[in-house]
């Protein structure tokens, strides 16, 4: 009996101590949202690795859920690629290769105008030279076939202090050498860049120039400079950017071309920051400790 009574006094207790765990003191419900990223077709060699890894950045913040969802390869048949992009609050595009089929354009064209969140990454940019609210999505976009046709060229006027569209007739889209480069905030009162420091220093990467397309309701958060000795545009060319199509809220990055790049610590908080602001319109993470400085590069193992 006394065994039993026990048992009963420590069960009350628990049963307490659960009730008030639930009620007082908890931190504030934290929502996750569901994050799909597209992949199966890229002409970087790690885009699997890549896709990965940002999986994990996505999801070591707390506030995301991720899956993935993988193409048929180059060539192969696309008819059956029909993701169920209504279950998801965002959509992350590692993607660049064949077209889809049309009752998926119409789908992913309706996530973004019904309010979904999309995140443009790297070479995400050069698919899709023909689809016109793609483009529209993604504001600029590098090779396949673009040209003046695909509208003007973006970049900072360090004299004017401000953001031109150049319609001059050329190629859409190149890059010089990889190498490490400083990127400047060129909108600080923006949720995904507020706290950030206005110039920080970038592992290795690809810096795209000369993008081109619509540029519509496009807002360039971010630039770096692009310099002829490394084979560059001599211009300052967006590097961080998001977009408004329909009710839907987009980041494109044109950063990460490799794993070393995708590593920088830059470009992590970045895309957890811009995944979080398509998903809600706002930015509650804190910039980590170790972030770039101008002179000092960071990244993880
Ligand atoms: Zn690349």
């Amino acid at each position: 009996m006394k065994v039993l009574r026990k048992l009963f006094v420590l069960l009350f207790v628990l049963a307490g101590l659960a009730a008030t765990k639930s009620t007082a003191g908890t931190p504030e419900a934290k929502k996750t949202y569901k994050v799909l990223i597209i992949e199966g077709q890229n002409n970087h060699r790690n885009m699997t690795e890549g896709t990965a890894m940002m999986k994990g950045y996505l999801e070591e913040t707390g506030l995301f859920s991720v899956d993935v969802v993988t193409s048929p390869k180059k060539g192969g048949d696309m008819s059956g690629f029909k993701p169920d992009f209504s279950k998801y609050d965002v959509l992350l595009t590692n993607y660049n290769g064949d077209p889809w089929p049309e009752a998926t354009n119409e789908a992913f064209e309706r996530f973004v105008q019904n309010g979904g969140g999309l995140v443009v990454v790297h070479a995400a940019d050069n698919s899709f030279p023909k689809w016109e609210a793609y483009n529209k999505m993604i504001g600029i976009g590098g090779w396949e076939g673009r040209n003046e046709k695909s509208g003007p060229y973006v970049y900072f006027d360090e004299k004017k202090g401000k953001i031109v569209r150049d319609t001059t007739a050329g190629v859409g889209g190149s890059h010089g050498h990889q190498h490490e480069f400083v990127v400047k905030t060129r909108n600080a009162s923006h949720p995904i860049m507020k706290g950030l420091p206005a110039e920080w220093l970038h592992q290795k990467d690809e810096l795209y120039d000369r993008l081109r397309g619509p540029a519509e309701n496009m807002t360039v958060l971010a630039t770096a400079y692009s310099p002829v000795e490394q084979k560059g545009s001599g211009k300052n060319e967006p590097m961080l950017m998001t977009l408004q199509f329909g009710k839907g809220r987009i980041f494109h990055t044109t950063l990460g071309h490799e794993n070393y790049s995708q590593k920088c610590v830059g470009f992590i908080t970045t895309l957890q920051r811009g995944t979080e602001w398509v998903a809600t319109g706002k930015v509650k993470q804190d910039v980590p400790k170790d972030f770039p400085t101008a002179a000092k590069g960071s990244a993880r193992p």
